[in-house]
């Protein structure tokens, strides 16, 4: 979105006019994961950084860099407090640990030999010929690894059931439906990084017994699906997909599925329907997919950044994956870090990393000197952490304690002039738009909340709505039928327990 492809184009047309293709291959791997600087140009083996990269830029650095050996000085990062210019270790990086963005940024996704040079598919040849299923398993339930989608169920134990349950066909799934607003974590490993995500599938189907998979991706996302389709190819091409493979008794097919856009579609038995054709509405829990799931089959539904997380896990063990994070929370966590910060971008940090380290040292603190007021975690479904919890450690159990949620990864930073009452309102019209309308605390309660919400902004408000508003929060949590409607009340909950002040200075009667 900020123009590399043509950037990327623009250089070829330089090198080739120069007569310097041969000697300097240009490719476009995937995102850096510093956005807010981008497009950007990485050179190897020199290992320099160029950021914000124009058209007319691209002429000055084959020209002094390519062939006067010369640093472009003013392309280089610039630490907007001290003014010094990183060409490399650039801080954004500093304090981040990836593991599920590992070859996103650094490996070329067309090419399957690149994937393989960086220890690809070792971890699934580990599987299939040094490991029994129980041990796959084993070692993903020792692990700790824990669903990056957002319940974080720990993964380990999912594949287990899948695998107890008696069955003559099984199913994996990537859920590849990534709807929050301003998430793109799944994106950026689908599309920088596809083959981690096929391999991972792979070793699920041989760990639960599955010959089956399927990718639900979101019909939005041309790039990643286009990037799927030929890691697809290529894995068949190198016998990695399809009957016996790499030699072994183990089959295993792989077909990519479009998701329209519904938001609850992520939701993994509404996701099924989907799959199966019916409408994508969720459906009461038991029997869980693991269970019957997918034509009624045991189905395993994972993530994208689960999935990615798991060849390496396999190769450096259970152990080397358990010592990172914290006592519950294992590994590593990707943040689509957006909003009022200046260094937007993916972020990948392990877990227990707080708040405050990723908004102000990875994230370079708050846009214009303003003062941080919020940080929003977890999509809609999220809730809104105010600055006495920015040193508090991000995990799964902590943010939930706080109010909040980790969900997919969105992290949106709110500043002074942001009006809480604001937005709690725009993410419960998101939500309120996505129910599928199937259970009535939902479909009906999230329209109520609306209207209270509206009467107060429009300066119409009484302290008893507040009071109403809290109390059918509560009511939609408890009875609402699926994770979309029992969380959709956080951004108001988390805002009436941390800015009620702001609440109060819109209504007319304060008494
Ligand atoms: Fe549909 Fe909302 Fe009910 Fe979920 S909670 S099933 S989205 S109406």
């Amino acid at each position: 979105s900020s123009g590399s492809p043509g950037i990327a184009q623009r250089l070829e047309e330089e090198l080739n006019r120069l007569e310097l293709s041969e000697q300097i291959k240009v490719f476009q791997p995937g995102c850096f994961g510093f956005c807010e600087k981008g497009p950007m140009i990485q050179i190897f083996p020199d290992n320099v950084t160029y950021c914000e990269v124009s058209s007319e830029d691209v002429t000055t650095i084959v020209e002094e860099h390519f062939l006067q050996g010369k640093i472009v000085e003013h392309l280089l990062f610039m630490d907007p407090e001290t003014k010094e210019r990183f060409a490399q270790s650039i801080p954004f990086y500093n304090g981040q640990l990836r593991i599920a963005l590992r070859n996103v940024g650094y490996i070329a996704p067309e090419n399957i030999l690149e994937y393989i040079a960086a220890d690809g598919y070792q971890a699934l040849s580990k599987v299939l010929f040094s490991m029994k299923p129980f041990e796959v398993i084993d070692v993903l339930k020792q692990s700790g690894l824990r669903g990056r989608g957002g319940a974080g169920f720990p993964t380990g134990s999912k594949w287990e059931f899948t695998r107890k349950s008696p069955a003559d066909q099984r199913y994996i799934i990537c859920n590849a439906d990534e709807g929050d607003p301003g998430a793109f974590m799944d994106r950026s490993v689908l599309e920088g990084d596809p083959h981690s995500v096929l391999e991972a599938m792979l070793i699920a189907g041989a760990a639960i017994g599955a010959s089956e998979g399927y990718i639900y991706v979101r019909a939005e996302y041309p790039a990643a699906i286009h990037r799927l389709k030929i890691a697809i190819e290529q894995a068949r091409e190198y016998g990695l997909l399809g009957k016996g493979i790499l030699g072994s008794d183990f089959s295993f097919e792989i077909e990519l599925k479009y998701g329209a856009g519904a938001f609850v579609c992520g939701e993994e038995t509404a996701l099924i329907h989907s799959i199966e054709g019916a409408r994508g509405e969720p459906s009461v829990k038991p029997p869980f997919p693991a269970q019957k799931g997918l034509w009624g089959k045991p189905t395993c539904v994972n993530n994208v950044e689960t999935l990615a997380n798991i060849p390496p896990i396999i190769l450096k063990g259970a152990e080397w994956f358990s010592n990172i994070g914290t006592e519950k929370s294992k590994g590593t966590k990707v943040f689509a870090l957006a909003g009022k910060v200046n260094n937007v971008g993916l972020v990948e940090v392990p877990m227990g990393t707080t708040l405050r380290q990723i908004i102000f040292d990875i994230g370079g603190g708050i846009k214009q000197h303003k003062t941080f007021k919020a940080a929003q975690t977890g999509g809609p479904s999220g809730g809104c952490i105010p600055t006495k919890y920015l040193d508090s450690p991000i995990d799964y159990e902590s943010l939930a304690a706080i109010g909040s949620m980790m969900g997919s990864g969105g992290l949106i930073v709110l500043d002074e002039d942001d009006c809480m009452v604001n937005i709690a309102k725009y993410f419960l019209e998101f939500t309120m738009d996505e129910s599928c309308g199937r259970c009535t605390a939902c479909r009906v309660g999230t329209k109520r909340l609306h209207e209270i919400l509206e009467k107060i902004t429009d300066g119409k408000g009484t302290l008893e709505d507040l009071d109403n508003m809290e109390r059918l929060c509560h009511i939609i949590k408890d009875t609402a039928l699926c994770g979309l409607g029992q969380s959709a009340p956080n951004p108001i909950l988390s805002t009436l327990k941390y800015f009620r002040e702001e609440y109060i200075a819109h209504v007319v009667d304060k008494t």
